[in-house]
């Protein structure tokens, strides 16, 4: 065949598989949806049911704990934290799809950092172990942000929550610095620490290092997945470093004043 004729015949086959991938990721588009429509329909099913099991545990518990023995309300309590984990799965799993189907829109508005901070040590407090000195250190003048306050709020709740859940003693410390036009938001511990082998992986949806820790401490696996996610939406990274049996500490970086892409 001649030149022009083989490369009709590539051209031909090029639009044959240009077409074909088309094609193919119309049909992937399609699949993601009914999965995000599924799950969103799903866990909305779910969360109904298992509020009223919460509700009607909490009533029967206020009621009756006059009346019976120990051992039962130790029962209705464990039939109390088990819905409230179903529940945060649930709450979970729906985060991560909307995230995943690029579903997160960003909300900027003006931050003190420091009220959120404040707001956020407290929430974790009472859950911390007794003798952790849970505390923050800001730069004095710290500009105000601007960025999506409600996904910063989650980013530091599950990364103190991480903190406090897995530090026995010593000291949590949650740290600010400013770089060039970034601010770094860092959470340090003294806890468990976490092996260099998957350091990585704790960012991946349902990994934990030690299931058994989780089973006591509560926990679904998928707090930095989700964090990680939103740091990214938030045109930002969340990275690790940690030293077992030493801690670890998280470092969250973010634009000062998040501008929508495009914006100057
Ligand atoms: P969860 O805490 O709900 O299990 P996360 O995604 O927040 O889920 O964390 C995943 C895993 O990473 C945890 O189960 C734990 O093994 C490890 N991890 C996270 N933060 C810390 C920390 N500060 N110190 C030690 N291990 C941690």
């Amino acid at each position: 065949m001649s030149n022009s004729g083989d490369q009709a015949v590539i051209a031909i086959e090029n639009a044959r598989l240009f077409t074909a991938l088309q094609e193919k990721t119309r049909e992937l588009e399609m699949a993601s949806r009914h999965k995000t429509a599924f799950l969103a329909n799903m866990s909305h099913e779910l969360r109904t049911p298992l509020n009223a099991v919460l509700g009607f545990t909490r009533i029967v518990l206020r009621e009756t704990r006059a009346q019976i023995a120990p051992k039962q309300t130790e029962n209705l309590e464990k039939i109390q934290a088990s819905t409230r984990h179903l529940v945060g799965l649930i709450n979970a799993t729906l985060d991560l799809t909307r995230i995943e189907a690029g579903r997160v829109e960003i909300v900027a508005s003006e931050l003190a950092l420091g009220a959120l901070v404040d707001e956020c040590l407290r929430s974790v407090e009472p859950l911390a172990a007794d003798g952790v000195s849970l505390h923050a250190r800001l730069p004095p003048g710290l500009p105000p942000l601007r960025v999506d306050v409600e996904k910063l709020h989650q980013i530091l709740l599950n990364l103190l929550g991480n903190a406090v859940k897995f530090t026995e003693q010593g000291t949590i410390e949650l740290r600010a610095a400013i770089g060039d036009g970034n601010i770094e938001i860092e959470v340090e511990d003294s806890g468990i620490g976490i092996p260099p082998d998957k350091l990585e992986a704790v960012f991946e949806e349902f990994e934990q290092v030690d299931a058994s820790h989780t089973r006591a401490h509560g926990g679904t696996g998928l707090g930095l997945a989700i964090a990680r996610r939103l740091a990214r939406a938030m045109g930002g990274e969340l990275v690790a470093v940690s030293a077992l049996g030493v801690g670890s500490t998280f470092t969250l970086s973010l634009p000062l004043r998040w501008s929508e892409p495009g914006e100057a």
